[in-house]
């Protein structure tokens, strides 16, 4: 048990005032230290260093799937790194947990996406997909094909190049000088996708952007499968099939982001299985390893990896990272999947999903400034709105979504405020091991902490 006692606690802020840097965060809260310190995790809590324990309703960062303190990834790791604790995988190298890890992957997910690229991440695994993806033209002769179309409002990442396809202003600000051929159409425009012009939003559609730019200069679509970061945004019947046809017609590579989908969220093992579509690059991170380790990776068709071999000829593939396929994370990976079968994780999240929507019903027709419920599998969001017969947003001094977490916060249950574009959207994510009574408590506290703020 790991009770600090006080004194201990205000050094170790003052050190992270002094020395440490911390990422996505409210730049003058440095100058406070951090307002909690995490010390161990076990199942679905978390404490901090007073001892104060914790619902984690968000899975941390969405992607702590199955859980904290399991030993078995602990041993996992363990043996690994005592047997071969590194190796790389580069030239024509290869070690067993990665070759079995490829296997795994490829025996899960959908149609003929059979082939991985490996990264520490899902912002390395989804710049390598677009990497890939222009790589795979200029192979076939067309390098005129460079443009990616993204959503606005979607999130890929923070390398220069996600920050590209990743659709949201306050990510994009961060850089004075945000690279070209990439561009955010809006999401979901069912109607536009499957061709209807007289639509007043056609020419933000993916498919209006691809006639105005011209496909033969478009290379890739890529979009998050249910819409994290942005909104938890799940895409209405018939959309991602629209968009599939849409990336055949004008030989357009369909990536889906399963970043957060990925590993069980949505109720099935991938979430484009909700929608029977099979894109031509998947990528994947988070949920992999649920968090117990970084790894990412971009899966893709056979029949593209194929054409690359058959089209590259003498020349060399220059695009890989010092821990592609890291072996310690890959047998991490693979014990992870392990427990996420074993213990019937996709199942579990598909069975509450009921739960979740029914809780969600429940806040948006018990409290005045809730609207716009939606959510999936173990995967769910609200809105707040000042006004909601009116649609209108909270002003941002009333800190909205941001006050009623931390009113979750006093209350034991750990939730996060997505606060983008001046909305207030409070998502929830909790680790796919959660049971009924444990999720209903979720919303209880999520209810009383809207009542106080309202
Ligand atoms: N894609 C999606 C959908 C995400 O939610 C995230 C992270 O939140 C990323 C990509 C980036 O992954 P990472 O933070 O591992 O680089």
């Amino acid at each position: 048990n790991t009770v600090l006692e006080s004194v201990d606690i205000e050094r170790l802020k003052e050190i992270d005032r002094k020395h440490f840097f911390h990422p996505t965060s409210l730049v003058k809260q440095h100058k406070e230290g951090p307002s909690m310190i995490f010390t161990e995790g076990n199942g679905i809590y978390v404490k901090d260093a007073y001892g104060k324990e914790y619902i984690d309703g968000v899975s941390t960062l969405w992607n702590v799937n199955v859980g904290y303190g399991r030993e078995e990834l602990a041993e996992a790791a363990k043996q690994q790194m005592t047997k071969l604790a590194y190796g790389s995988s580069f030239y024509n190298f290869s070690h067993e947990p990665v070759i079995h890890l490829s296997e795994k992957l490829a025996s899960l997910t959908p149609g003929d996406l059979n082939v991985f690229f490996y990264t520490s991440g899902g912002s390395e695994a989804n710049d390598s997909a677009i990497k890939l993806a222009r790589h795979y033209y200029k192979l076939k002769g067309k390098p005129e094909k460079t443009k990616v179309i993204s959503f606005q409002g979607g999130y890929h990442g923070i390398t220069i190049g996600t920050t590209g396809a990743t659709g949201i202003q306050e990510y994009k600000d961060m850089t004075t000088s945000n690279p070209p051929n990439f561009f955010h159409a809006k999401p979901h425009l069912l109607n536009c996708e499957k061709g209807d012009k007289t639509d007043p939003d056609y020419s933000e559609s993916i498919r209006g952007i691809i006639e105005r730019e011209g496909a033969d200069t478009v290379a890739a679509v890529i979009l998050e499968t249910v819409v994290g970061v942005g909104g938890v945004l799940v895409p209405p019947e018939g959309y991602l099939k629209a968009v599939r046809e849409l990336c055949d017609k004008h030989d357009i590579l369909m990536i889906t982001d399963e970043v957060i989908c990925g590993f069980g969220r949505t109720g099935t093992m991938f979430g484009v299985e909700n929608w029977d579509v099979v894109p031509d690059m998947m990528s994947l991170a988070k949920g992999i390893t649920s968090g117990y380790i970084q790894l990412g990776a971009v899966a893709f068709k056979e029949s593209i990896r194929d054409e690359i071999i058959d089209l590259s000829g003498d020349n060399f593939f220059f695009h890989g990272f010092t821990y592609s396929g890291h072996p310690t994370a890959c047998a991490v990976a693979l014990k992870n999947i392990e427990i996420i079968e074993n213990e019937e994780l996709v199942g579990n999240t598909k069975r509450l999903e009921s739960v979740m929507m029914k809780g969600l019903k429940y806040l948006e027709e018990n409290h005045k400034v809730t609207a716009r419920s939606r959510g999936i599998g173990l995967m769910g969001g609200i809105e707040l709105l000042a006004d909601r017969d009116l649609g209108k947003e909270f002003d941002s001094s009333a800190n909205a979504a941001v006050t009623v977490v931390d009113e979750c916060i006093k209350r034991n249950v750990i939730l996060r405020a997505l606060t983008f574009g001046g909305k207030n959207i409070v998502p929830l994510a909790p680790p796919l091991i959660i049971n009924e009574q444990q999720l209903e408590t979720i919303f209880e506290v999520l209810s009383e902490s809207i009542t106080a703020f309202e």
